[in-house]
């Protein structure tokens, strides 16, 4: 059988091959027990793990919203079991899940929930990774200045204006009061300072989609995440947008769409090891 894992910051899902997934708090899982536990009851002939933090080679390299130690989990379950195990990085296995529905020569994803990540596939599925596997990062492009700091050490990135998180953190800031903190709401509110959250929430996003056109050229982009599942105005934001870019008239191949995917990371991590 085949395992598969979407350890999320939040959730920790996991799937035997076509079966039923089961759905846990991340909060209560010891991923080294759980395999151990799995592993040994069941037979196991393969893993994968979509994982919310950083994974280089089999490797977890951090993970600021789980919390687990950086380790060879590849090696580990290699050397205690002699069963192959891939890990990759949640929004590059939900890139992926993306990919593989489409027929694309370069397919970007935005992925707009309470962080703001990203990845790029290059052709026959072969992701944008990097050098040390920060390629595409997107959320950590600076962009202005902000009284918070990012999980990377700076205070002025992307994702501190253009998150879920980011308008959570600003309406806090200036002590708004909302029973929802949405884009949609902050706009109604008709204030100052909700306006300022509303307004650079968007000038993020039209830099993010500029850079992305004139550096990587996709000819598919795909919205995902919660923020933009619930704000449509974000996808037509954007088909606005496509209208001013550079070069406009001979970006021939460009369609922008929402994710189909309710849990694009575990269709990913199905993926990996083919
Ligand atoms: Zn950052």
């Amino acid at each position: 059988m085949r395992l598969y894992i979407d350890y999320g910051a939040t959730n920790f899902r996991y799937q035997y091959d076509n079966d039923e997934v089961f759905v846990f708090f991340s909060s209560e899982i010891d991923l080294k027990e759980f395999l151990d536990e799995q592993i040994s009851q069941n037979k196991v002939s393969f893993v994968a793990i979509s994982f919310a933090g950083q994974v280089a080679n089999g490797k977890i390299i951090s993970s600021p919203n789980i919390g687990i130690e950086p380790f060879d989990i590849k090696d580990y379950v290699k050397q205690k079991y002699n069963i192959p195990l891939e890990i990759e990085n949640d929004i590059n296995c939900a890139t992926l899940a993306e990919g593989f529905t489409r027929i694309s020569k370069v397919l970007t994803l935005f992925y707009i929930g309470t962080g703001l990540g990203g990845g790029t596939i290059l052709g026959d599925n072969t992701l944008l990774r990097g050098a040390n596997f920060l390629g595409g990062e997107f959320g950590h492009i600076p962009f202005k200045k902000t009284p918070f700091t990012c999980g990377c050490g700076r205070d002025d990135c992307l994702e501190l204006s253009t998150s879920g998180g980011a308008i959570l953190k600003w309406t806090k800031h200036f002590n708004l009061e909302l029973d929802e903190v949405t884009l949609t709401n902050l706009k109604e509110l008709d204030e100052k300072n909700a306006t300022l959250i509303y307004n650079n929430f968007y000038e993020g996003l039209r830099l993010l989609f500029h850079t992305t056109l004139n550096f990587i050229d996709p000819d598919y982009l795909i919205i995902g995440g919660g923020v933009a599942q619930d704000e449509t105005e974000i996808v037509e934001f954007l088909k606005k947008e496509i209208e001013k870019s550079s070069y406009n008239e001979s970006r021939k191949r460009f369609t922008i769409e929402m994710s189909s995917f309710e849990n694009g990371s575990l269709e990913g991590a199905r993926l990996l090891g083919n």
